[in-house]
């Protein structure tokens, strides 16, 4: 096994070699995907992160130390290839590659843990536990092709939109909402937790003037439940904008959501392809559906539910049998909402909270906020909260705070709806949940 010599660069990754390269000397770098033994000719298919070419060894015609090389050639290992191109009908990309030398960089050891061929299928704990084999199939490397694509558009979209990106601290001495999905850490002598949310954070930067703010960062809850859309660790986009209320901040959220699915349709062909998946991009506003107009739609479809109750997982599903496509889900209980969601002024019962669904899966949360310092202290303790535990948050509401309002929108949980997977772990590289901590 060698290491990489200066005068061993790629010249090519396999996908930009075709017809009209034959007979030029290539380099080519990536993993033994295949091996056919024919006795007077071997085959090999050699695979980098974005295709596959075929390494064509008649034994007579090569050189014998570049044979001996091909033989020595086990599944998945790493080599680099020089060799010339010939055109060949069979092969991928209708091209083959006679060998000139070889170099074993690292050989991999057999029998291996998974077979990332896909010719066996796994299950997703086996899956998961050779991550770092499961990732060489196209078929997962499509799912992160994808959310590379879908975070890089956030990004760009906001920069065109005047955002600021902002880095919020996830080492944090309170709850963002109060509640016992935090998990706690030994902080030097004090108890801290990692933060479940930059919600304070991001409103704070409202008060210190930054106007419209952004952060694409992990959220950590200890949610013990073990479904198909929750982990314990999840990226969150964030936003938050000043002197607009929660329609301004919906437009927001329904023009990004429509951008990222153009630009994945348009530059992910391939890995749609792999996926099958055919997105459609959708038109113009998403629908509106008032929480009020989906009890009775969730009522009349024999799933009981109450007003001011929050969405059951049979409510949801209910709802996402009549509902297509993604829609907003507005007006829902001032009750079950957290304490910064500004209530409705002449129906107070009722809030300026929405969601964003996708079907019967819940992706983005958002409100207006309330700006209001004596409202929010009052709000806080109605939740049974202790608003002095909130010092440094309301002091920023104290010193002259602008009315605003913000969502956050579950990034892996956007990725399923690209992709078409029903199970979170298939969208995240090292997924964490009660179960599983490695790798
Ligand atoms: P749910 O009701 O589905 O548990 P939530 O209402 O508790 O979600 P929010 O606090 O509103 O979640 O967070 C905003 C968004 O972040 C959610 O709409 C979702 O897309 C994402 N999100 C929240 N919790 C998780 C999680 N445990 N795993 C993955 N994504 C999450
Ligand atoms: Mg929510």
């Amino acid at each position: 096994m060698t290491r990489l010599s200066s005068d061993w660069r790629r010249s090519h990754y396999t996908k930009e070699i075709n017809e009209n390269n034959a007979d030029e000397e290539v380099t080519i770098m990536g993993w033994v995907h295949e091996i056919r033994d024919l006795g007077g000719i071997i085959f090999v298919l050699i695979r980098d992160r974005d295709g596959l070419i075929q390494l064509t060894a008649p034994t007579k015609h090569i050189d014998p130390e570049v044979l001996e090389d091909v033989k020595k050639l086990r599944k998945e290992s790493v080599i680099g290839l020089k060799g010339t191109v010939q055109e060949s009908g069979k092969a991928p990309n209708g091209v083959e590659i006679i060998p000139t030398e070889i170099k074993i960089f690292s050989l991999a050891n057999q029998p291996l843990p998974m077979d990332p061929t896909e010719k066996v299928k796994a299950e997703i704990d086996t899956r998961l536990d050779s991550r770092f084999l499961d990732l060489r199939k196209s078929s997962v490397s499509s799912i992160f092709k994808i959310k590379s694509k879908m975070l890089h558009t956030v990004r760009e979209f906001f920069e065109k939109n005047g955002f600021l990106e902002v880095n919020t601290p996830k080492l944090v001495a309170s709850a963002t909402e109060g509640g016992t999905e935090l998990f706690p850490i030994t902080y030097f002598e004090k108890e801290a937790f990692l933060g479940q949310s930059p919600q304070l954070y991001k409103q704070m930067m409202m008060s210190a003037g930054f106007d419209k703010v952004y952060e694409i960062a992990q959220i950590f809850r200890a949610e013990e439940h073990d479904t198909l859309r929750h982990l314990n660790e999840a990226i969150s986009i964030d936003m938050e904008a000043s002197f607009m209320d929660d329609v301004d901040v919906m437009k927001i959220l329904n023009d990004l959501v429509q951008e990222v699915i153009i630009n994945v349709k348009q530059d992910c062909k391939e890995e749609l392809k792999t996926l099958e998946v055919d997105l459609e991009i959708p038109e113009g506003h998403f629908e509106v559906l008032k929480y009020d107009d989906a009890v009775d739609m969730i009522n009349s479809k024999d799933v009981p539910m109450e007003w001011g109750e929050d969405l059951s997982r049979a409510a949801e599903k209910a709802l996402g049998d009549m509902m297509d496509g993604y829609y907003f889900l507005t007006e829902w209980p001032t009750e079950i909402k957290p304490f910064y969601v500004m209530p409705n002024e002449k129906d107070p019962i009722k809030s300026h909270a929405f969601d964003l669904m996708y079907k019967n899966l819940e992706i983005s949360s958002g409100a207006m906020r309330v700006h209001q310092h004596e409202l929010l202290r009052e709000k806080i303790a109605e939740k049974g909260l202790n608003p002095d535990a909130f010092g440094s948050y309301l002091k920023s509401f104290e010193y002259g705070m602008p009315p605003h309002s913000g969502w956050g929108l579950g990034a892996d949980r956007f990725n399923m709806t690209l992709t078409g997977l029903e199970n979170i772990r298939e969208t995240v590289l090292f997924p964490r949940d009660r179960r599983r901590l490695t790798p």
